[in-house]
């Protein structure tokens, strides 16, 4: 009877048959881990193999050969004297890597410890980090070897994600430095479903980060009216801005300009007072939040218009867009979302993304069913805040365009714009 692989891993007994003396070493192996036994091999050759076991007094052995001197050809002798190794050296890091393949790979972040929490829990087994980051190391490899062909096949990608995405953008470039051979430069893609979605559903804010213009061109029309663009400092990226998408509003990430600023205003108090400048919504707010950071840091105050507020500043913000984000966060989350992707050639990291996209939209879709009304949940929960708060205010009116709210008996504000607002920030 020849040993079956694919089975589970069965006792050994003598009369048994197997294909050479790899697959009757690997069925011991096999046995070892199974049974949380170290097994050793005193002779491990092409025609016969001899185990034992390596507990100290444990007289378990066997032992196949591949010359059938019929007395010799198959010796087993079935008892343990000894106890479950959990110093099990079976236990390699090819072991590991091919038990954990799927998770390391769907995870290349895994964390050594947890990876080591698994091999107790599955192998019994205390492995060392390196042997862990061994195992890593290999799937990695593996990975990539199994893809390594991506490159020279990236067209046909392309003709594929065209093919059955009619109405897609997708453009390959090639580096034109190198002229002998073709060599891989960039690759844009923009699948006709996401075009459609962002068109019909989605506020007009693209956010911008120096990788996305190296790998893109911007194809905005109607130079860019209508449209908010959120990137950061870069001086390339601020002139292709100005002279592709004119029109568009040019927003500076907060976070960049703040730790160019802080680099001369290291004190943690004028944080909060930075940032208050940044996120005021109106200009007179801007104005005395500047003038309260003028009183604690007056270069500060100065140092901070090196950048026009018009690109950082909410109160600057056109209205309509629906979006007073002052930070590239899209950017920030998107390079996160894809720092797994990252990792692999083109082919596998675009379909990583693409899979992750489309995993996305009926995920957010099943959660938007849930909503009621046309106000998202966070936005509806600060209308109702604010609308029960309006009970201490009162309103006078000035007769033309400007009103003065009080709240209470101190807090007093002049609402200019009120009926402009009214229309508009409501809403944001
Ligand atoms: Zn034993």
């Amino acid at each position: 009877m020849v040993y079956d692989d694919s089975a589970d891993v069965k006792e050994f007994e003598v009369g048994q048959a197997f294909h050479d003396s790899r697959q009757f070493k690997q069925a011991l192996v096999n046995y070892g881990l199974k049974h949380f036994k170290h097994l050793i091999f005193p002779k491990d050759e092409r025609t016969r193999v001899l185990a034992k076991c390596s507990w100290i007094g444990c007289p378990w052995s066997i032992y196949g050969s591949l010359v059938p001197s019929r007395s010799e050809w198959f010796r087993y002798h079935n008892v343990h004297h000894c106890v479950p190794r959990r110093n099990n050296k079976l236990v390699s890091s090819t072991v590991i890597a091919e038990k954990y393949f799927r998770e390391i790979k769907d995870n290349p972040g895994w964390r050594i410890e947890k990876m080591q929490e698994a091999v107790v829990k599955d192998f019994l087994v205390d492995v060392s980090e390196s042997k862990c980051k061994r195992a890593k190391k290999i799937v990695m490899e593996r990975i990539v070897d199994g893809t390594n062909g991506e490159y020279a096949r990236v067209y046909d990608y392309h003709l594929e994600l065209v093919r059955t995405n009619p109405g897609s953008t997708v453009a390959v470039t090639l580096n034109p430095d190198v002229t002998d051979r073709p060599v891989f430069e960039r690759m844009y893609v923009c699948l006709e479903g996401c075009k459609r979605g962002f068109l019909a559903g989605c506020r007009r804010v693209v956010g911008l980060d120096g990788y996305f213009l190296k790998s893109a061109d911007i194809q905005i029309n109607n130079q860019g009216d209508g449209c908010v663009v959120i990137s950061d400092q870069q001086k390339g990226l601020i002139k292709a801005v100005s002279e592709i998408i004119p029109n568009a509003e040019h927003r500076m990430c907060e976070r960049h300009i703040y730790a160019n600023w802080r680099k001369q205003h290291r004190d943690k108090i004028f944080q909060k007072l930075f940032w208050a400048c940044a996120k005021s919504s109106d200009t007179i707010q801007f104005n005395y939040n500047r003038a309260k950071l003028a009183q604690k840091r007056p270069d500060g105050a100065k140092d901070m218009m090196k950048t026009a507020p018009a690109h950082w500043c909410r109160a600057n913000f056109r209205l309509g867009y629906y979006c007073d984000s002052v930070e590239n966060n899209l950017c920030e989350s998107f390079n996160n979302a894809i720092m797994r992707a990252k990792k692999f050639p083109v082919i596998s990291s675009m379909e990583i993304m693409r899979s992750k996209v489309m995993a996305r939209i009926p995920g957010n879709k099943a959660k938007s069913q849930g909503w009621h009304g046309t106000i998202c949940p966070n936005i509806f929960k600060k209308l109702k805040l604010n609308v029960k708060r309006s009970n201490i205010c009162t309103v006078l009116y000035n007769g033309d365009e400007g009103f003065e709210v009080q709240e209470g008996e101190h807090r007093r504000c002049i609402a200019k714009y009120y009926n402009q607002w009214r229309g508009k920030r409501v809403g944001q």
